[in-house]
């Protein structure tokens, strides 16, 4: 029975939901009555259901997919601006006990080459990140009792935290490993992580345990319920997402929003973010033993469609994808993208050799963080490097009281403003400091708060003058 309030994986993501839900999109897409109707909501941004975004996905009308893609760039703008969060992943270690099947990590993988950092190799790793100038980490690891427990993920969160190189600092690291307990949510909490990062790859149960034919990732309940005990631990700042390609798009997208609209009805907060990943080619992994691969077009209306139903939640979109599609991605509501990212275990040090190779997916975006940052002021965004909310405890449904009623938008553009100087004083070619001052320059005057405004351009003048790490 379906009930976004229960706690049991099967109920908050019911499977007769789902398909009652595709059937009911399948029989109303062409009414435009009710596609009206829908649209209608959705300009209000403060979502749509479930059941509203399938119809929606469904409706085949080219006018209204273009007013999908209008609105979705509109509600970015009002709750986001132009504004783009960067980060980047860091792989702590390969060793895995699961048996995914589109995943080079899997277990029963022999030809890809294990490694698990030292903390000395950790310390090696983000100097090198900050280096390039990022503040804000997504923290990788396989699941490997005996290689990767609790401890390590802990000890290599506290080693990043410690590391202050030059002017370099992790402000945030936001940590995606395997489904725990309760308690060990809790000392990731304790930690100072930033948000909980767990895919669910499929909301299919029948298709997950195929995926996922040995290890405990095989547990459907207990990889679903894990934002759940997530929450239960402390943890309010939880991101989800699904790897598009291995279901059917139609019934992964319906399973995502329901999963988001649980997070709401059970603990008061949506989730934090929404990544949207696609397949794609890796070691051992052929991406043409899968048969559900999403094509562009479908792929950029599925984005789109997530911003108006989820329109507080950031999405995230990695080097997955390629710099085309990801410039279009960003118009439809993407508010997060990594740029310059390894995805290899120790790849920020050292370069691998074929035989060497450590990847957990191939990348299609090869930029610098540099030339992403150069791309995004050109195409007229703000890099923003910002890590202010985690750090003044504005998470969960603190955060989300301030993104509703957009007083948020008084922190946003001065942080993102102040941190871009940060990143070009430190890090940027002379090129990009060109771009991003005259951007800084011209958008301070948008700052809608006269008070916010006049400290902005002191802290400005202060990261002039050497001084770093202001925040409102
Ligand atoms: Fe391991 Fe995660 Fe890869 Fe599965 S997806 S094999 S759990 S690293
Ligand atoms: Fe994100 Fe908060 Fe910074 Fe805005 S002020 S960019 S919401 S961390």
């Amino acid at each position: 029975m379906y009930n976004p309030k229960s706690t049991t994986a099967t109920e908050f993501i019911s499977d007769s939901e789902i398909r009652s839900t595709m059937e009911y999109a399948r029989e109303n897409c062409g009414n435009m009555q009710l596609v009206e109707s829908v649209l209608a909501k959705a300009a209000q941004a403060k979502g749509i259901s479930h059941r509203e975004a399938a119809l929606l996905l469904e409706c085949n009308d080219p006018t209204v997919t273009e007013r999908i893609f209008k609105l979705a760039n509109e509600i970015k703008h009002r709750f986001y601006g132009n504004r783009i969060v960067m980060f980047a992943p860091l792989y702590l270690s390969n060793y895995c006990v699961n048996g995914c099947v589109y995943c080079p990590y899997h277990a029963k993988n022999k030809t890809i080459h294990r490694k698990k950092l030292t903390q000395d190799e950790i310390r090696a790793e983000v100097i090198a990140l900050q280096d390039m100038g990022h503040k804000r980490l997504a923290l990788e690891a396989g699941e490997h009792p005996l290689m990767n427990p609790i401890e390590y993920i802990l000890e290599s969160i506290n080693t990043i935290y410690s590391i202050k190189h030059k002017n370099g600092a992790i402000r945030r690291v936001n940590v995606n490993i395997a489904a725990t307990t309760v308690e060990n949510y809790r000392r990731l909490r304790d930690a100072g992580i930033g948000t909980y990062i767990l895919f669910q790859e499929t909301y299919n149960k029948d298709n997950y345990e195929a995926l996922h034919p040995t290890g405990p990732k095989k547990d459907y309940a207990w990889h679903t319920e894990a934002m759940d005990r997530a929450m239960q631990g402390g943890i309010d700042d939880v991101g989800i997402g699904v790897l598009f390609g291995l279901e059917t798009y139609r019934y992964d997208f319906v399973g995502l929003l329901m999963h988001a609209e649980h997070l709401e009805a059970t603990y008061g907060v949506g989730p934090h973010t929404i990544s949207v990943p696609r397949l794609c080619k890796a070691d051992d992994v052929d991406t043409a033993d899968f048969k559900n691969a999403v094509p562009d077009d479908i792929f950029y209306k599925i984005v789109a469609i997530t911003r108006i139903a989820v329109p507080y939640t950031g999405m995230i979109i990695s080097t997955r994808e390629s710099a085309k599609s990801r410039a279009r991605l960003l118009e439809l509501g993407v508010s997060q993208i990594s740029g310059g990212s390894r995805t290899s275990v120790g790849g920020y040090v050292n370069e691998e050799t074929p035989e060497e190779n450590s990847s957990q997916f191939d990348i299609a975006d090869h930029r610098s963080l540099d030339e992403v940052v150069g791309w995004l002021l050109d195409l007229g965004h703000i890099p923003s490097f910002c890590t202010a909310c985690y750090r003044e405890g504005r998470t969960g449904d603190r955060f989300m009281t301030l993104l509703k009623n957009g007083q948020i938008s008084n922190c946003c553009l001065p942080n993102a403003l102040i941190t871009l100087k940060e990143y070009i004083r430190d890090y940027a070619s002379p090129a990009t400091r060109e771009k991003a001052e005259s951007m800084i320059k011209r958008l301070l005057s948008d700052v809608p708060n006269d008070r916010v405004r006049s400290r902005a351009v002191e802290y400005l003048s202060k990261i002039d003058n050497g001084e770093r790490d202001f925040r409102f």
